[in-house]
């Protein structure tokens, strides 16, 4: 239905597209037909009315043009028509000047390096061999002798025209989309180092690449800080007759002196960064000195911020300092020369003060902003990880919460057997994930086990090094990966496996995420632990406990719906029982522990050598059934007799020496021996019992019974 709906709107829309080229085509005949030929004296009032026409036709559609949406399909179709129309229109006035070969006749060239390059690409083509297939028509029907050399440079021209014109504006695209990528980025990067200018930052994590909401946070806490900074520099301007008030900061990564902000009449001031060694400036900046120079003469180098000299004739400069340490200087000159006063350096002292309590007031803005937004992230976290009923649930919901605190490239969940000390991967996410899927390594010198051994997330500085440090194995590393944190997922005292996150870019997390993180990793864990004592519930609901085999009561259950389904499809099923001989003198002579082991041996026996479909499970004591679906008694006798062999062929070493056992297997089949549960349980019992009295070591069916 819907298909026929599209295929309707498809062929309306086309036959609109179809009337504006249609009407080209009808204008084109008229061309062809010779109608504009004869020069301009010959036009008449037939030409104005054509003309009229051509005009509410290129009129209508061009306004349907510029109504319609820049990505619908229809504007190409527009595209289409409106550049026929434009061709064909050039096309009459080069015949009313006289032909292909006049004077007028480039601007057929014009008019197709113009629609070339602006109807999208598979339209310009078109565009461009459809004025081609004019020019041939013309060339044939309309010149009183064809000449096929012109049309065919003609032809080249019009192609290289178009293409020239597709190229240079692609090209031209490119380089603008280029250009405001680039913008874009140095404006991200100021952000960055702004923030680290004025420690917005943590203080540890000098290099680190913001991610997307902490920029947000940056960047208005900057403008704040640059509001204030600037109006404070503009007060001290205008009240203290400056020529240049600016503020310089050491960036601590560079060491370099940076212009924060400035307020001045000057044009020469320059871009920086400055080395701090230098002039006044320097001395202000890195040595902390209060600087105070008169009659400066013109050209003085020593005030690094102008370009060429200063023309300023006093100078004052005054150490920024934060915690006893310099961090940059606040410097004013003055054109007229007078003399800086104590006052005035007095005053200047205060309005660092004041800048400082606004940097101050914006980190701790930062800080609060960012915890807000963590303390969101892990109030959702743990909402959905209280919501999580199994492991996978919980999973997801952790993977989800810590991307949103710590966006990352890679994140894996292990899980650690205190059995077995083993480490397995339970889930992995994002780049390599399919590499380290369901791995599983022993307790090895790898951050994952080292994480579980010692209780601390890992590494300390939350780099990776491949080459030096394993994440899990040392076949399958994160190579690709600069930034690794590990947290172990703590019950009470123990780890029960790891939450590990990596990403390629080095730095890529700020520490101040680091608790935050260990604080997901704990509710993790219980959650995770919740949700293992849950599955371990519904287990032992189901499996006996020694073995891992089914109970009794849910093979019970089994055995009811598979002989439904085998009865309603007509397919055969059996069952087979199997008992170990004499095992009370196993008991008896080894005690009981050995029996026990010889118990769960013959259930691993029967797990392992069972199809995927059958189903085993313990009835109690050394008895164990199977149920073989889509299987008859041929077919069930012949993994009662490999069973009865591997038993056979088992040795269990023990402290009083080696010992093996055998035992007997009954086998009966549904429908041929019996139709319901109980008489099938009847018929195998009978089974067995025939194996017993057979002599042991065997397999029966109900054939021998008697
Ligand atoms: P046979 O089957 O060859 O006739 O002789 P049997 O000695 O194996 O006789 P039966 O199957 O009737 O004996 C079951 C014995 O298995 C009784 C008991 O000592 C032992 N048994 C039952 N449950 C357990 C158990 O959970 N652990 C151990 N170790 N022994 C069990
Ligand atoms: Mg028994
Ligand atoms: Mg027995």
């Amino acid at each position: 239905m819907s298909t026929l709906v599209h295929a309707a709107l498809t062929l309306r829309k086309t036959a609109r597209a179809s009337f504006g080229l249609a009407a080209a085509a009808a204008f084109l005949g008229l061309v062809l037909l010779g109608v504009f030929r004869g020069g301009p004296e010959a036009l008449g009032l037939e030409h104005g009315a054509v003309g009229v026409a051509w005009l509410a036709i290129f009129g209508a559609r061009a306004m349907r043009r510029a109504r319609t949406r820049e990505e619908a399909t229809e504007t190409r179709w527009l595209d289409l028509e409106l550049g026929a129309l434009l061709l064909v229109a050039a096309h009459a006035g080069v015949q009313i000047a006289g032909g292909l070969g006049s004077s007028v006749y480039p601007v057929v060239y014009v008019l197709v390096a113009f629609l070339a390059s602006f109807a999208r690409p598979p339209m310009g083509t078109a565009l461009v061999l459809v004025a081609i297939a004019i020019e041939a028509a013309l060339t044939a029907l309309t010149e009183a002798r064809a000449d096929w050399r012109q049309l065919s440079l003609h032809g080249v021209f019009i192609l290289l025209f178009g293409a020239l014109n597709v190229v240079f504006t692609r090209a031209e695209i490119a380089r603008v989309r280029e250009r405001s990528k680039k913008a874009l980025d140095e404006e991200k990067a100021k952000v960055r180092d702004e923030s680290r200018l004025f420690r917005l930052v943590g203080a540890a994590s000098g290099a680190s690449e913001s991610t997307n909401p902490e920029e947000k946070i940056y960047r208005s806490s900057l403008e704040q800080v640059h509001d204030a900074l600037y109006h404070v520099l503009e007060l001290l301007k205008s009240t203290l007759d400056l020529h240049t008030c600016v503020l310089l900061m050491k960036d601590e990564g560079t060491g370099k002196l940076r212009i924060v902000e400035l307020a001045t009449d000057s044009d020469e001031v320059a871009d920086g960064p400055f080395d701090p060694g230098e002039g006044a400036v320097g001395a202000v900046a890195s040595r902390g000195l209060v600087m105070r120079l008169e009659n400066l003469r013109p050209g003085y180098k020593g005030l690094c911020y102008y370009r060429d000299g200063a023309k300023v004739r006093s100078f004052l400069g005054v150490p920024v300092e934060e915690d006893g340490r310099v961090r940059g200087a606040l410097c004013a000159d003055r054109v007229s020369g007078e003399p800086f006063t104590p006052r005035e350096e007095g005053v200047l002292a205060r309005a660092i003060a004041q800048v400082m309590r606004a940097i101050e007031n914006e980190r701790v803005f930062v800080q609060l902003e960012r915890s807000k937004r963590e303390q969101t992230y892990l109030h959702r976290a743990s909402t959905a990880l209280g919501a999580a009923l199994t492991e996978d649930q919980v999973i997801d919901a952790a993977l989800a919460a810590a991307a949103d605190l710590a966006p990352y490239d890679f994140a894996a969940i292990t899980l650690y057997d205190t059995a077995t000390h083993k480490h397995s991967v339970r889930k992995a996410v994002g780049e390599g994930a399919d590499r380290v899927l369901g791995l599983t390594f022993r307790d090895n010198t790898s951050l994952t086990a080292m994480a579980v051994k010692n209780r601390h997330y890992l590494p300390y500085r939350g780099e990776l090094d491949p080459k030096q440090q394993v994440v899990y194995t040392k076949r399958a590393n994160l190579t690709a990966m600069r930034s690794l944190l590990i947290f172990p997922l703590i019950v009470r005292e123990d780890a029960i496996g790891t939450l590990a996150i990596a990403a390629r870019r080095p730095g890529a997390w700020s520490p101040a995420v680091r608790p935050t993180l260990s604080v997901l990793a704990n509710q993790l864990a219980v959650a995770m632990s919740n949700a293992q004592a849950v599955r371990r519930l519904e287990e032992m609901a189901t499996t006996d406990g020694l073995t891992g085999c089914l109970n009794k009561r849910a093979f019970m259950d089994e055995l009811e719906r598979k002989l439904t389904s085998a009865a309603r499809f007509g397919r055969p099923l059996s069952l087979l029982v199997t008992d170990i001989d004499h095992f009370k003198a196993v008991n008896d002579t080894y005690g009981h522990d050995v029996g026990d082991v010889v118990i769960k041996e013959l259930g691993a026996i029967l797990l392992r050598e069972k199809r995927d479909t059958d189903i085993v499970a313990r009835f109690g004591g050394e008895e164990f059934c199977v149920l073989c679906e889509e299987t008859d008694t041929p077919g069930a006798v012949i993994l009662a007799e490999r069973v009865r062999e591997v038993v056979g062929d088992t040795v269990f070493t023990t402290e009083l020496g080696k010992l093996s056992v055998k035992a007997s297997i009954g086998v009966a089949s549904f429908p041929g021996d019996a139709k319901t549960p109980a008489d099938l349980f009847k018929i195998t019992d009978q089974a067995l019992y025939a194996a017993k009295r057979g002599g042991r070591n065997r397999v029966c069916t109900s054939r021998d019974v008697p």
